[in-house]
This record gives C-alpha cells, structure tokens and sequence, in this order.
C-alpha cells in the first residue's frame, strides 16, 4: 500500500485535515481509504467531476447534545452525546452508539466514516451513521444506567426513525443499554416501533445470533482468508485482544474450528492459558458479574495475568484485534510476524494503526482490515431488521447461515476488486474500493443532494 496518494486525492486529504482541526482519527480513517482511491478515480473519472470522495468525506447531519442525569446519591452529571449521520445513499443511516469516556467528536466521526464503507460492504440496504457519549458506565449501578440511556434517548428519538436513523451497540452499548433504549424511544414516541433500534433482546423484536454475529463473522473471515491460502483454523493458535462482546463470540467460533485460543484482555491486562481459554468462565466474569479478567487467575490453575502487558507478545499464528482503535502498533504487528503470525481478524474498528498495517502488508501475511472482517456485527442488525419490517423471527441455523454467506460474499468481492485493482491478496484495498464503488454509484444515480 502506498502512502503517497496522488495530488488530487493529497488535496482532498489536506482540505478535510482543515476542516475537521484535532480529528486524528477520523483523518486516520479518511487516508487509509482515500489512499486506495487512485486507481478508481482514473477508471471512472465521472466520480471526480461530481465530487463524490469530497461529499463522501462530508457528513449529512452531525448531531451534539447534553445529556444531564443524576447518580444514586442525587449529584448532577452533564455528559455530551452525538450522533453523525454520515452517508444515506444506500438506506437508512446504520451504526453503533459507543459510551465510553474517551469519545469525542473525532472518534464517532471516524467510525461513522468506517461503517459507511462496511455497511455497502454487506450488500444490505443500510446507510452509515455513529453516535455515542463521553459517559463512563464502569462502575454505574443498573439504575444509573437506565437513567443515562432514558436522558440520551430524550434528545435522540427525534432524529431517529425506521426508515432514517436505526442504531445499535458498540463498546459501552449491550442489550441491557438498547433496552432502556428502546423503552424510553417507545415513551416518547407512542409507537412499538422495532425497526427503530437493533440488538434488541429475543423476545421483543431482537434477532438470534445478532449478540454472537461480529465475532463469528470476523472468523468466517479469516476462515476464507485461509482458504484461498490452502489453509484451515483446524489446531491453529490464536490470541484475541478484548473480552466484551466481540471477543466472547471470537472465541466461541475459534474453538469450533478447532483452534486454541490462548490469550485474551481487557483494558486492564492480558491473561495466558498455554493449554487454552476457558471461555465459560470468560463468560461469566464479563458477561454475568462484570468483572475484571485479571479475576480469571483466581479460578483456574496454569493461567498467568499480565497487568498491563501487550497481549500482541503472546506467540501465535492467528491474531484477531478485537478490543478498540490502535491497540496494535507497528512494533507489536513485527513482533507477530516475528513471531509467525499468518492471519489477522480485526474484529474491533479499526485496530492497527496505519503503520501496522503496513508491515502485516509487506510481510504479505493474511490481513483482514475491520470494515470487512467485522462487518457480520452490522449485517445481522440488517437482517433484524428484516424480520421486523415482516413481523417474523428466524431460528438460530437460518439466521446463522445467512450471515455465513454474507461474511464469504464480502471476502469474495474484497479479494476480487483487490485483483482486478491490481494488487492481489490486499483486502485493504480490496475493501475500500469495493465499498466505495457501491456508495458511489448510489450517490451519482440520486443526484446532487
Ligand atoms: N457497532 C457495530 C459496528 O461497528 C454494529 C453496528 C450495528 O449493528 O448497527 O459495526
């Protein structure tokens, strides 16, 4: 992957830098994308003439709020929530909400930018949108978390809609917090509208597998990743970084491939279990009690916890990312390769930064970038929202069969348009183009709008 990008798209980069001051990771998402985009642009001209990369990098409708609420011993709280809504040339904008105290306007920019390109990846008909708050749930009782979510959602229902905005969870956002969510939505609205919100719980409009799809989605990823390599998951070693959601279900689906899952984190440390993670106990501790995975120590003899450590130095052959942005560094992506590392899922939005990337790619190891390998995550909320648009609800082989198909169309048409854009093997640039395309030429058949 080059980094020098030709003159024109150099100019478009320095004009969104400028307009969007202290964003870097939203300008980290532009480049990565706008570097594939050479060779598009010479193939299809007509795309610079009506500006589409200019407008692509330009939100519809950029949303910011107060969200006040009060704690369990009645002090007052303001926190700032927001919702981008990028690009709605292929359906209703679509995207997670994030909470977490490290969100601010560039991140939720960039993510929104991430899954426009994801979301035309899948196929479905969803736009690309993101919002979120700068709010720390860690440690928040269930009452106070109901009492943020009703707040957030007072300001919000009234961009939201069906047919317009539908989001879902992120880091921070489960199916207690789209819960609150969705009731308060319902409130306000005077409407039991599903299609309004998506990873709802089973019961009430949400969709079997939709919890488990990122994670199974990115390893049907890198399961075809290593098809086409002549290669198999069957008794390979892998290291998943995280221990929320995305990780859980990674390591579910890696297990059922018969690899052994060695290590897994949270923002606090790694844990190491040579002989391979439990993942009941994962699951309890994270998903039943909340706690810290350092906890996992405590209750199995052979594993070692590393507080503070790097779980990329954890010898392995397939690494999936799959905590947060830029948890993976140039130096940690040579140590893996050092290390023997074939294949890496990224299950988290954008994980490895720029440099990283660049060494998985020299080293012509197996790279999955985000916004194809963890696009399973999005594609199901697509199909809840099918089952509620026809009032249906599909068993967990059907629903699973589908996103299986949809993770193995992605790869296909990401390893393609790589070939035919004359760099076989590169999913970053089969992916940035390919999602590109199908954007584009939504947004030139709807005219200038
Ligand atoms: N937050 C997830 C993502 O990054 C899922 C979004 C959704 O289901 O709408 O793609």
């Amino acid at each position: 992957m080059s980094t020098a990008l030709p003159e024109q798209i150099e100019a478009i980069f320095q004009q969104v830098k400028a307009r969007n001051p202290g964003e870097d990771e939203f300008h980290q998402a532009v480049k990565e994308v706008l570097e594939s985009l050479g060779p598009v642009l010479v193939k299809y001209p007509e795309f610079s003439d009506q500006k589409i990369i200019e407008r692509i990098c330009e939100p519809e409708r950029q949303i910011i709020f107060r969200v006040p609420w009060q704690d369990d011993r009645g002090e007052v709280h303001i926190n700032r929530g927001f919702r981008v809504e990028f690009n709605s040339a292929l359906g209703p904008y679509k995207g997670g909400l994030r909470f977490h105290p490290s969100v601010y306007l560039g991140i939720i920019k960039f993510l929104g930018f991430e899954q426009v390109f994801k979301n035309a990846l899948t196929g479905m008909p969803i736009g690309g949108g993101k919002g979120g708050a700068d709010f720390d749930p860690k440690g928040r009782s269930d009452s106070e978390i109901m009492r943020f979510c009703q707040s957030f959602m007072t300001e919000l229902h009234r961009h939201l809609g069906e047919h317009t905005d539908v989001p879902a969870g992120d880091i921070g956002v489960g199916g207690r917090e789209i819960g609150y969510l969705f009731g308060q939505y319902k409130r306000l609205t005077n409407r039991y509208e599903s299609g309004v919100l998506t990873g709802k719980g089973i019961g009430w409009g949400g969709s079997l597998v939709r919890k488990e799809a990122t994670g199974y989605g990115a390893v049907y990823f890198v399961r075809e990743m290593l098809k086409v390599r002549k290669d198999s998951l069957d008794g390979k070693t892998c290291v998943v970084s995280g221990a929320g959601n995305v990780a859980i279900y990674t390591i579910e689906k890696l297990h059922e491939h018969g690899a052994r899952v060695v290590a897994c984190s949270d923002s606090h440390g790694v844990i190491i279990v040579e002989k391979g993670i439990d993942l009941d106990l994962v699951k309890q501790l994270k998903e039943v009690e909340r706690r810290r995975i350092a906890d996992y120590a405590g209750y199995r003899q052979g594993a070692r916890y590393l507080a503070g450590g790097t779980i990329w130095e954890v010898p392995c052959q397939v690494a999936m990312p799959s905590a947060t942005q830029n948890e993976l560094n140039g130096r940690d992506a040579r140590t893996l390769v050092r290390n023997g590392c074939i294949a890496i899922g990224e299950g988290a939005n954008m994980p490895t930064t720029p440099e990283g990337i660049r060494v998985f790619l020299d080293a012509g190891i197996a790279y999955g970038p985000g916004k194809a390998a963890n696009a399973g995550g999005v594609a199901t909320s697509a199909l809840e929202m099918q089952q509620n648009a026809s009032r249906d609800s599909w068993s967990f082989e059907f629903t699973e069969q589908k996103l299986d198909s949809i993770m193995t169309g992605i790869h296909a048409a990401t390893w393609e348009t790589a070939e035919e854009f004359g760099a076989p093997g590169n999913y970053v640039i089969g992916a940035n183009i390919a999602g590109f395309i199908r954007v584009a030429r939504a947004m030139e058949a709807l005219g200038l709008i």
